[in-house]
C-alpha cells in the first residue's frame, strides 16, 4: 500500500522513521529547508549582511548546501561565494570541479577555484608519487596531506574572498561518525574545534559553520534527486578510511534497529560541546613562521607537509614546482 504524506493527501516519497512521519515531495523539501533555517537561526550561524564562503567540492553535500543557502538568502539578505579546492586527483576531480562550477553559475553565485598545485606547489597525485609507498611506511595516507592542505587552503580562500564565515557541507552522519571516532580514539580535544556553533578563535581563522549538521545523509541525497540538482556521486580513489566505514556501518545498523539514534548522539555532542570547547580549545595561537596562518606550534602542519614533500622531491631529483 502506498503511504500518504503525514501533512497532506499526496503520495509520500519519504519515510522519516526517526519521527514516524511520511512526506510528499513538497513537504519533504520544506522539512529539509526548515531544518537548515532553524539550525542557522538557533545558533546565529549567519547574520544579516554576512559574506559566506561555501566550500563546494561538487559532491552531494556541498552542492546541496549551496542550493539551500541560496534559498535561505532569498528571505534573509547575505552574500554567497562558492570556493572549490582542486586537490589535483586526476581520475576524480576534473568532473566534480565542473559540477561545482555549473551549480554556482546556475544559481548566479560567484565561483572561485583554488588548486593545491598553485598554492601548495604539488597536486595530491604528485605528492603520493614523490613520497612513495604508504605500505612501506614512506608516507602517511593520502587523506592526511589532503585534509591538512584542504583546511589550510580553504581558510586562505575564505580570507582571499573576504568572507566572514566558511560554510562546509558536513551532514548529520558525518558529524555523528566524527563524534564516535574521536571518542573511540580518546581524542576529545578535537571535538571542541567545531560543534553546533563557532567561536572566534583567531582573527585570521575564518569561523567554520555547518548548516547541514541536522540533515541526515539520506535526506541530502533525496533532496538532490527530487530537485534535479547535478551532483557528483563518484568516490575519491584514495578514500580507504576503513575505520570510518566501520563506524558508518555500525551507526546505520543502530539507526535501523533504533530509529533516532543518530539524532540522540548529536544531542549528546551538542550538550558536551560547550564544556569541551571551554576546556580544550586554545585561544592563544601563534602565526606560522612560513605562511603566517594561525597555528598552535611554530610551523603549521600544512607547511610541515609541504617542506617534507619538497625535500623528498629534491632528494629524488624530481621537479614538480610550477615554473
Ligand atoms: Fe582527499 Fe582523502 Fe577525501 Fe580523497 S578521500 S578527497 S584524498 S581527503
Ligand atoms: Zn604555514
Amino acid at each position: 500500500m502506498k503511504h500518504k504524506c503525514s501533512k497532506c493527501s499526496r503520495d509520500a516519497v519519504y519515510h522519516a522513521r526517526y519521527e514516524g512521519k511520511y512526506y510528499c515531495r513538497k513537504h519533504f523539501n520544506e522539512m529539509v529547508e526548515r531544518k537548515v533555517k532553524n539550525h542557522v537561526k538557533k545558533y546565529k550561524l549567519i547574520e544579516k549582511g554576512d559574506r559566506i564562503a561555501v566550500g563546494v567540492s561538487g559532491g552531494k553535500d556541498s552542492v546541496v548546501l549551496l542550493h539551500l543557502l541560496a534559498k535561505l538568502r532569498e528571505r534573509f539578505p547575505f552574500e554567497l561565494v562558492a570556493v572549490t579546492i582542486d586537490e589535483g586527483i586526476a581520475s576524480y576531480r576534473p568532473l566534480s570541479v565542473e559540477i561545482a562550477k555549473r551549480n554556482a553559475k546556475k544559481l548566479g553565485i560567484e565561483h572561485r577555484l583554488y588548486s593545491f598545485k598553485e598554492y601548495i606547489g604539488f597536486t595530491l597525485d604528485e605528492t603520493v608519487e614523490i613520497m612513495g609507498s604508504f605500505e612501506r611506511g614512506e608516507r602517511v595516507g593520502a587523506c592526511s596531506y589532503c585534509g591538512v592542505w584542504r583546511r589550510w587552503l580553504l581558510n586562505y580562500a575564505a580570507q582571499d574572498v573576504g568572507a566572514d564565515k566558511l560554510a562546509v557541507g558536513h551532514n548529520l552522519d558525518d558529524e555523528v561518525q566524527m563524534f564516535i571516532m574521536n571518542i573511540l580514539r580518546g581524542d576529545i580535544a578535537r571535538l571542541g574545534r567545531t560543534g553546533p556553533y563557532y567561536e572566534v578563535i583567531h582573527e585570521d581563522l575564518v569561523p567554520r559553520i555547518k548548516p547541514l549538521r541536522e540533515v541526515p545523509e539520506k535526506e541530502i541525497v533525496l533532496y538532490a534527486v527530487l530537485n534535479n540538482i547535478e551532483v557528483d556521486f563518484s568516490e575519491c580513489p584514495y578514500a580507504v578510511e576503513a575505520f570510518r566505514a566501520e563506524i558508518r556501518d555500525w551507526l546505520n545498523e543502530m539507526e535501523e534497529k533504533h530509529p533516532g539514534t543518530k539524532y540522540q548522539i548529536l544531542r549528546s555532542y551538542d550538550k558536551l560541546f560547550p564544556l569541551i570547547a571551554k576546556t580544550y580549545v586554545k585561544h592563544e595561537l601563534n602565526r606560522c613562521k612560513i605562511c603566517g596562518q594561525p597555528t598552535t606550534g611554530e610551523i603549521c602542519k600544512a607547511c610541515q607537509f609541504r617542506l617534507q614533500v619538497e625535500k623528498k622531491a629534491k632528494e629524488r631529483g624530481l621537479s614538480f614546482r610550477l615554473e
